[in-house]
C-alpha cells in the first residue's frame, strides 16, 4: 500500500494494483492545467494543488450527515434505511471524495459498543428494512470484524437487507478471497454496491472476483460519480455501463458531484451533466441506464435528475428533495 499525508494535510493512499491500471507511471505523469493527472486512474488517486482551492459553495458536511446521525457512525435519512459508517479506512483515498478528510478518530472499525447499539436500534425500529454498510470501505476490515457486524444485524428477528458499499473488488481484487465470499454468502440477503468510475477499472482480476460474488448469489450494483476529465463524455460512460451490464453488474447510480471541499475541479456543471445524461438515455437500454442523482446539499437525501429540478435562480438550480424541501445546487463553470 502506498500511503502518506499531503502538504495540505490530506491523506494519500493507493494500492499498487490500482496504480498498475494506469497507462503511465505516477511519477512525472502528464497533468492538466489544474495539476490533475490526465490518466483517469492516476487522476482519482494522486493529490494535486487544485485540492487546496476551496469554494464558498462547498460544505464540510456535504451530505448533511451530522444532522441525521442517530448514534455513533449511524445516519438515518430515510424511514426504511440506516447507513452505518463502519470504518474510515479505504484502500484508495479517492481525490473527489470528502471521506478522504475524515478525522483520525473516525478511522477505526466500529467497536463492540457501537455494534451492540446498532442491533439494539434495529430491534427498536422495525420500520428499518435495510442497513447500508459504508465507510470508508467496509471491506478494509478483517473477516472477523465484518462477521461481528453482520451477526449483529442478523440478530434482529426479521429479514433486513444488507447493502455493502465498496471499491475493494476494483482497487484490491485480492481482498475478495473465497473465505470472504463465503462469509458474505452466509449473511444474505446481502447486496454489494461497487463504486466504479471508468472502463479502465474493469480489469480481468476485478471481473473474476465479480463473477465469484455473482456465483455465490450476491447481486452486484454499481455507482459512478460524474467526474470532470475522467468520465464526463457519453462514449466513456456508454462503454462503462454497457460492459457492466454484460458482466451481470447492474448500473445503479450516476452521481452528480458532492460539494465536498477542494473538489470543484472534478465537478461537472449540472447543465453539462444533464446533457450527458440525455445522450446516455438515447443510447442505453433501460437495463444499462443508471439513475442520475445528486445528494441534496446539506441533507435531505437523494434527488433524481432531471425529475427533481424545480427551477433556476440565477446561478443556482433549485432541487426538490423527497421530503418536499428545496435545495440549491450551484451551476459551476
Ligand atoms: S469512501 Fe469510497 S469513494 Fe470515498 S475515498 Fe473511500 S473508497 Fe474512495
Amino acid at each position: 500500500m502506498h500511503d502518506f499525508v499531503t502538504e495540505g494535510g490530506l491523506p494519500y493512499r493507493a494500492t499498487p494494483f490500482w496504480l498498475s491500471l494506469a497507462g503511465e507511471e505516477p511519477e512525472g505523469c502528464a497533468r492538466n492545467a489544474h495539476g490533475v493527472p490526465i490518466d483517469p486512474i492516476l487522476a482519482q488517486a494522486l493529490p494535486s494543488q487544485a485540492e487546496a482551492h476551496t469554494s464558498h459553495l462547498e460544505l464540510c458536511d456535504p451530505l448533511g450527515e451530522a444532522g441525521n446521525t442517530v448514534f455513533e457512525r449511524a445516519v438515518r435519512q430515510y424511514r426504511s434505511r440506516i447507513l452505518v459508517r463502519a470504518t474510515g479506512q479505504c484502500f484508495l483515498f479517492c481525490r473527489h471524495c470528502y471521506r478522504r478528510s475524515l478525522l483520525p478518530s473516525e478511522l477505526h472499525f466500529l467497536d463492540g459498543a457501537a455494534i451492540a447499539a446498532l442491533s439494539q436500534y434495529l430491534a427498536a425500529h422495525p420500520e428499518v428494512r435495510e442497513v447500508l454498510v459504508s465507510g470508508g470501505d467496509p471491506l478494509t476490515a478483517s473477516d472477523a470484524q465484518l462477521a461481528a457486524l453482520l451477526e449483529a444485524i442478523r440478530s434482529v428477528p426479521r429479514p433486513v437487507l444488507v447493502r455493502i458499499c465498496t471499491r475493494a473488488p476494483v482497487v484490491l481484487p485480492a481482498r475478495i478471497t473465497p473465505e470472504l465470499v463465503d462469509l458474505l454468502k452466509r449473511f444474505r440477503p446481502l447486496t454489494v454496491v461497487l463504486h466504479i468510475n471508468h472502463p479502465k477499472e474493469l480489469s480481468a482480476q476485478f471481473l473474476e472476483k465479480a463473477e465469484a460474488l455473482l456465483q455465490a448469489g450476491i447481486p452486484l450494483h454499481s455507482q459512478t460519480v460524474l467526474l470532470r476529465g475522467i468520465n464526463d463524455a457519453p462514449d466513456i460512460l456508454i462503454e462503462l455501463f454497457s460492459t457492466l451490464t454484460l458482466k451481470g453488474i447492474h448500473p445503479y447510480y450516476l452521481f452528480q458531484g458532492d460539494l465536498a471541499p477542494g473538489t470543484a475541479h472534478f465537478r461537472v456543471p449540472l447543465s453539462r451533466g444533464l446533457a450527458i445524461y440525455e445522450a446516455l438515455r438515447r443510447e442505453l437500454s433501460g437495463l444499462e441506464l443508471p439513475r442520475y442523482a445528486v445528494d441534496a446539499p446539506g441533507g435531505g437525501g437523494k434527488i433524481y435528475l432531471p425529475e427533481g429540478i424545480a427551477g433556476r435562480k440565477a446561478d443556482f438550480w433549485l432541487l426538490w428533495a423527497s421530503d418536499g424541501s428545496i435545495h440549491e445546487y450551484p451551476e459551476e463553470k
